[in-house]
């Protein structure tokens, strides 16, 4: 029987670690988890439920009564909520503007990092997880551990190419305000003891993924 492997991906909005860790994921016939996904599902309930961002108890109660499925097949990535199907909406910008909320709340990141080393566990070959807290927090004990960062130029750029007609404001709070207020509980900017910082500024998709799979002996 081959050993399970769990390689952990944590780096800030636009690094380029959903698209590695996707690629990474396919290459090796692992699982692939993007924790980000859930957070933002999860905003999708509280919205919902007409919930504001401000009000600390219904966001709590609304993550920890939300009702969720994530896909960890990297080729075939869906999410539902409490039944619902989010996998476009969880991209709009109604969405990004107010994940943070959530993120910063440590009641429903508790809640959230135990539903994601669930997933982790139970992954029968190994998984990929990516996210922000992964290497520190959800899996501490992944067999790799890899902080993707990017230089913010090259981020906001990425950023642009995905959303495709995006007005400036919209592209620095997607980008810039996010990880301002995302890095408030959570250190993903320096790579923790044992994480290994794989500067992405000048690679390609291609050049990350190999670098990756390389540093997992694959
Ligand atoms: O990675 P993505 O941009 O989709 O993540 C959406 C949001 O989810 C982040 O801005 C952050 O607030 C939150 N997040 C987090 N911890 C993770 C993954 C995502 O706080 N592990």
């Amino acid at each position: 029987m081959t050993q399970r492997l769990v390689i952990a991906i944590d780096g800030p909005s636009g690094s380029g670690k959903s698209s590695a860790a996707r690629g990474v994921a396919t290459r090796l016939g692992l699982g692939y988890l993007d924790t980000g996904a859930m957070y933002r599902a999860v905003t999708c309930a509280f919205l919902d439920a007409g919930v504001d961002p401000s009000d600390t108890a219904g966001l709590i109660a609304s993550t920890l009564g939300a009702e969720l499925e994530i896909s960890t097949d990297p080729s075939d990535q869906w999410v539902r909520v409490n039944g619902a199907d989010v996998t476009e909406r969880i991209r709009e910008q109604e969405v990004s503007s107010v994940v943070s909320a959530v993120a910063t709340l440590p009641e429903c990141r508790a809640d959230l990092v135990a539903r994601q080393r669930a997933i982790i566990d139970a992954a029968p070959s190994g998984i990929v997880a990516e996210g922000r807290d992964i290497t520190t927090v959800v899996a501490p004990d992944a067999d790799l551990r890899v902080l993707l960062t990017a230089d913010p130029e090259v981020r906001m750029a990425r950023r642009r190419r995905e959303l495709g007609e995006v007005d400036a404001d919209a592209l620095a709070d997607q980008v810039l305000r996010r990880d301002a207020d995302d890095s408030k509980l959570v250190n993903f900017t320096t790579a923790a003891d044992g994480v290994v910082h794989l500067d992405g500024t000048y690679l390609t998709l291609e050049e990350t993924i190999d670098a990756i799979a390389g540093m997992a002996g694959q």
